[in-house]
């Protein structure tokens, strides 16, 4: 399902807007009814509403379990919650 806006823990994600300090790169640290995410180049984290990271989120730069962008059809996702 390419182009869902898909997260999980540990994700590298682009936001829609930059951080001041230069970087696009977030890392997701914390999942829950709030999403936090550190800046990959600072180290600055923000906590955001799950809906606002949804809609702030451009894209997911690297997943967590980075599987190899080949055509496994490998869909060993760990249970998710929601
Ligand atoms: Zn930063």
């Amino acid at each position: 399902m390419a182009g869902e806006k898909s997260f999980q823990y540990g994700d590298i994600v682009e936001m829609k807007k930059p951080h001041p300090c230069g970087a696009n790169a977030w890392t997701i640290i914390r999942m829950g009814m709030d999403i936090r995410i550190k800046c990959t180049r600072c180290g600055r984290s923000v906590l955001l509403p799950r809906s606002k990271f949804e809609r702030s989120l451009k894209r997911v730069l690297q997943r967590a379990d980075s599987a190899p962008p080949v055509g496994e059809g490998a869909s060993s996702a760990p249970r998710d919650s929601n």
